[in-house]
């Protein structure tokens, strides 16, 4: 009898990227790999920016009255959210079971070896044909074998967005304004947690810059549309979530970022207003962008702008980061 080698789990229902060259678990578990495991989400984000995109469009064009449109406009959205919400939890699904097939994948299986395929003791079994851990128990699986624990709030956030996907998988109901929320929500959260704090905007950048549209445009077209992705969503947020995953306070005064408006300029023909002092200090020197985490050095003098108030004015560029004016003395 040769040597007894254990063979390669597929895993996630898929086989392992490497194929037949993956020898281990952990290269199976390279399956649920960074870009599998952000991809439902941004396919999740997408759909629902997009939705909300158009909703501020059609408010900016002042033709029609958002009120008049909104419940009918949200209706006809109801496949398109619905989708989304499944894709969101089915990304999360992905990135769970990824982590527990760290430890490993045989945890993933369901059933006893008597339910196996009968075939699986002769000849390699792809890991779809198995019936894996119900969903619903992934956080208490994930929760048995790895530490820390998931966070209650993302436990919460699981939840719900499983009760939601149910609750539209069977019906339209009228909190669908809602559900596009708690799609962004839920995108943020598992995205903190089991990513990375505060990652998704470079995520999303980075997936953003492999899209078509980056083909078909310019890399500016990308950067833009992620910037307006960034201040609409904020919009959504509420201050304690806008802190928490963008690091930004909605209370808080903000300023233009340089940065950012070069891009968002050319994108919305506006200045990307994400940037905001730090420390909080009326002589603090610094304002840092939440959506492309620059920090610009400011003067703090008054703008020469007779009709501004600001005080925050850009070194490098001698202007004003509340109304946009170059100053008349110039830079320094
Ligand atoms: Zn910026
Ligand atoms: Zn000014």
């Amino acid at each position: 009898m040769g040597a007894r080698r254990v063979r390669p789990p597929n895993v996630l229902g898929v086989s392992c990227t490497a194929g037949p060259a993956c020898r281990s678990p952990s290269g199976a578990a390279a399956a649920g790999n960074d870009v599998r495991r952000t991809e439902w989400r941004n396919f999740a984000w997408d759909s629902v920016l997009t939705l909300l995109r158009h909703l501020e469009d059609v408010e900016s064009s002042g033709f029609t009255s958002l009120d008049e449109i909104s419940g009918e406009y949200w209706t006809a959205a109801a496949r398109t959210v619905s989708t989304a919400l499944a894709l969101t939890q089915q990304g999360v699904e992905f990135i769970l079971k990824g982590l527990i097939c760290r430890v490993s994948p045989l945890l993933l299986i369901a059933t006893p070896v008597r339910d196996w395929p009968a075939r699986a003791a002769s000849e390699n079994v792809a890991f779809a044909d198995f019936k894996t851990v119900d969903a619903l128990d992934l956080p208490k699986l994930h929760d048995s074998v790895i530490t820390p624990p998931l966070p209650p709030s993302f436990v919460r956030t699981y939840e719900e967005l499983r009760r939601q996907r149910n609750a539209l998988l069977h019906t339209i109901d009228k909190r669908l304004s809602i559900s596009a929320r708690e799609v962004l929500i839920a995108v943020l959260e598992t995205t903190h947690y089991l990513l990375g704090a505060r990652s998704w905007l470079r995520l999303r950048g980075t997936s953003l810059d492999n899209s078509p549209e980056a083909v078909a445009f310019s890399p500016d077209f990308v950067e833009g549309l992620v910037i307006r992705e960034a201040l609409l969503s904020v919009t959504l947020l509420e201050r304690r979530e806008a802190e928490k995953f963008f690091g930004y306070d909605k209370k808080r005064r903000t300023y233009i970022c340089p940065n950012c408006s070069l891009a968002y300029r050319h994108f919305a023909d506006r200045y990307a207003e994400s940037a905001q002092l730090q420390p909080n200090a009326p002589s603090s020197v610094r304002v840092w962008c939440f959506i492309c985490e620059d920090t610009t050095i400011v003067r703090r003098v008054k703008c020469t702008n007779k009709d501004c108030k600001g005080n925050v004015i850009y070194e490098d560029e001698g202007w004003c980061l509340t109304c946009g004016r170059q100053q008349d003395d110039g830079a320094t």
